[in-house]
């Protein structure tokens, strides 16, 4: 099924152009000329209603009288799903999406569940802080054939810390990759929030890549790897977090979860927001050749051996 992008602005500057723009500033921005002047942008934009199913979009715009022949109709289509002022409504729809969220029990778990909640997303809770009096189910991590159980059912495993959670993040990149499943760590490390969506692991590599990566672009490493030891050691300790700073992590996680799931399972990026210096940014992520985690050869132990 076929559907008419309702995001943005469809201005009719003649019969035969229309500017296509989805805000002042934004970058969606395209003029589109009917060069034959068949009036299939009229038809388009103005005649046919949506959602309509591929073949019979091509059997109405045939129909009209001026309709131009069907090579030039289906470039024009193909244009524009390219530049997504059309665009293929997905099959799987928001009920069928089956969300296993992992969660601190604190007060950042209230912000999750309020989040989630206005979504109609099919959401399973869980907690695995064994020393937490939350009514959640706990996941014990150090079970790998238990947790592999309670994850494999899941469409996606998001995973909520308030905290930058090495021992954590590489358990549960371990644990989906050996499942294939698809994981979005989400989490805050001081005033940065970091979303890492692995939903294509065979592509841009899996958590450990992301780690190396990121280590790789620090200037101050010796003090990092100090802090780094130190929340190997515990990683729940009690820190305060801004619930601003959090509320929007979790907003940006559902921004980017809705994507996927409307549109495309393809991500080529993690993202940050620095809440600073008000920075947003997005980093390539990269698959390293020899990563120990997700390619074949389990005897190396760092990807750059
Ligand atoms: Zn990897």
């Amino acid at each position: 099924m076929l559907a008419l992008n309702e995001g943005m602005h469809y201005i009719r500057c003649s019969r035969y152009e229309y500017l296509v723009k989805r805000g002042s500033i934004s970058n969606y921005s395209f003029s589109i000329k009917d060069e034959e002047k068949t009036g299939i942008l009229d038809a388009m934009f103005e005649i046919i209603n949506y959602p309509i199913e591929l073949k019979d979009l091509e059997e109405q715009l045939a129909s009209l009288s001026v309709a131009p022949n069907s090579d030039q109709m289906k470039s024009l289509i193909h244009q524009l799903l390219e530049i997504e002022v059309l665009y293929e409504i997905s099959k799987k729809t928001k009920q069928d999406t089956s969300l296993c969220v992992i969660v601190d029990d604190h007060d950042q778990s209230q912000i999750v569940t309020s989040t989630l909640k206005n979504e109609q997303y099919y959401v399973t809770y869980y907690s695995i802080d064994n020393k937490s009096s939350s009514s959640l189910p706990y996941i014990d991590l150090e079970n790998e054939k238990d947790t592999k159980e309670v994850l494999k059912n899941f469409d996606y495993i998001l995973l909520f810390k308030r905290n930058f959670s090495p021992n954590t993040f590489h358990k549960f990149n371990k644990l989906c990759l050996d499942l294939n499943s698809k994981l979005i760590i989400s989490y805050l490390d001081g005033n940065e929030g970091i979303i890492i969506p692995l939903v294509n692991c065979d592509q841009v590599g899996c958590y450990n890549d992301f780690e190396i990566m990121r280590e790789s672009s620090f200037y101050n490493l010796l003090d990092y790897q100090v802090m780094k030891e130190q929340l190997l050691l515990d990683e729940n300790g009690e820190i305060y977090v801004n619930p601003i700073h959090f509320t929007i992590l979790v907003n940006q996680t559902c921004l980017l979860l809705e994507q996927f799931i409307s549109y495309t399972n393809m991500n080529y990026f993690a993202y940050s927001f620095d809440f600073e210096r008000m920075v947003n940014t997005k980093s390539r992520l990269l698959k390293f050749p020899k990563c120990p985690s997700c390619q074949g050869d389990k005897n190396l132990v760092h990807a750059f051996i």
